[in-house]
């Protein structure tokens, strides 16, 4: 292995997925002058979350900042193919706008009132149906066992691939330069990241390092002493067939961690499963739709007591252990010149637009100018004072 030094950079995005690539896109077109390096080591995104995600965009949360960034974020993407075009390729979010339905049992109600109001409050449009209201909307739903459902139609979904791609080209068209290694190894002086070391020996300098990495980010962390509670969760994906007509529904939530929306002709999503250990782990075990899945779409909608499985993925969540928000903001306490911006914890891809624009506000202004996130910084878990979401997530 050979050591050669690559040219320093103003800033060192660590990952170019979604995140990574949203983070030098806003960099770049905040400051056209800047030199920034992505370095990503695969550039087919075979491992990577992003391209595995099933383009979920909602409002409905309880966190200010997941709202701000939510509503940021959709805005962003519906104007996605008008502004991002690059390099002579169009770009394509493939933006839908499907809605979401959250639903809940009696007992939930009151809370699943109370997130609704207080979207609605911070500028979200959330209606609330009774069960009547529901079986009139969605005919063939089972309603039985439901109190209330809360609606976003504004909400809806997008192509997670046609986002990272479009933010990636623009980023390079501005200047950024992808680097294809991997980081195994940093540099530090007493205050500071001096440079990152990549599998081939290469040693990159910059004035400021964004850890960017997704599932991959407690690892990435771990090369600067930093210790970061973010690890893999596996997760299963389903696409799957009525096997007989039923009409389009939007992307529905359920306490019970159900999730799932019209695609096509089909249906695609599935159901977390808690206990999945976590790991770098991308077996798919494929009882898991007959098993889980399919009981549980059927008990909602019986009509899908038929329904066919036609393919399931896993991909990773990069879950925050700590309270399931991501970590946003500079390491002050040690070295502040490393950025964190990962353990979205499913919600990475949707909120990527707004963390770029923060992201490059923090590093060029020192401040945020767009949405305060500064509850989202890692200073939270140094004081062990969880940030989590509250009702359902
Ligand atoms: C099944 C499934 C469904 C999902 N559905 C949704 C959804 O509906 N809505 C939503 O918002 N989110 C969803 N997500 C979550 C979403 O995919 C992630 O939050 C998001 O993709 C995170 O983006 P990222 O850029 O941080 O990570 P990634 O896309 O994983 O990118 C990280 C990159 O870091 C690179 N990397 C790793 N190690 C190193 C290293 N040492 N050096 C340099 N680079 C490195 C990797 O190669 C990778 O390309 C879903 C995820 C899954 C698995």
């Amino acid at each position: 292995m050979h050591t050669t030094e690559l040219s320093r950079f103003d800033v060192a995005v660590i990952g170019g997925g979604i995140v990574g690539s949203s983070v030098a896109y806003h960099l770049l077109e905040d400051n056209p002058q800047l030199s920034v390096a992505v370095i990503e080591p695969d550039p087919s995104y075979e491992f990577a979350s992003t391209p595995r995600a099933s383009g979920g965009c909602r409002v409905q949360f309880t966190c200010p900042e997941n709202i701000a960034m939510s509503l940021y974020s959709i805005e962003f993407i519906k104007k996605f193919d008008a502004v991002m075009s690059a390099g002579g390729h169009a770009a394509q979010a493939g933006w839908v706008e499907g809605g979401y339905l959250f639903l809940v049992a009696p007992e939930h109600t009151a809370a699943l009132e109370k997130n609704a109001r207080f979207q609605q409050e911070h500028g979200c449009v959330v209606e609330l149906l009774e069960p009547a209201e529901l079986k009139s909307r969605f005919p063939s739903m089972n309603v039985s066992d439901l109190g209330l459902g809360a609606l976003s139609p504004q909400d809806g979904w997008c192509d997670p691939n046609g986002l990272l791609w479009g933010f990636r080209r623009k980023a390079v068209e501005l200047g950024a330069k992808y680097i294809r290694a991997r980081v195994v190894a940093a540099n530090l002086e007493r205050f500071k990241v001096e440079s990152i070391v990549l599998d081939d020996g290469r040693v990159l300098r910059a004035d400021a390092f964004v850890n960017a990495a997704g599932a991959w980010a407690g690892e990435v962390a771990s090369y600067f002493g930093m210790p970061l509670p973010i690890k893999p969760l596996p997760r299963l994906a389903h696409y799957f067939t009525a096997g007989s007509p039923m009409e389009k529904i939007p992307y529905i939530k359920e306490l019970s961690r159900l999730a799932f929306r019209s695609e096509g002709q089909g249906f695609s999503g599935g159901l977390v499963n808690e206990q999945a250990l976590r790991g770098f782990n991308f077996e798919i075990d494929h009882g898991y739709f007959e098993r889980v899945v399919r009981p549980a779409v059927a008990h909602r909608f019986p009509v899908l007591e038929a329904a066919r499985c036609h393919g399931s993925w896993s991909g990773l969540y990069e879950q925050n252990e700590f309270d399931g928000n991501p970590v946003i903001g500079s390491w002050n306490d040690s070295l502040p010149n490393l950025y964190t911006v990962a353990g979205f914890s499913g919600h990475g891809m949707m909120h990527a637009p707004a963390a770029g624009r923060a992201m490059a506000e923090l590093i060029l202004q020192g401040a945020y100018q767009t949405i305060d996130l500064r509850k989202f910084g890692y200073q939270r878990i140094t004081a062990l004072l969880p940030y989590s979401e509250l009702g359902i997530v």
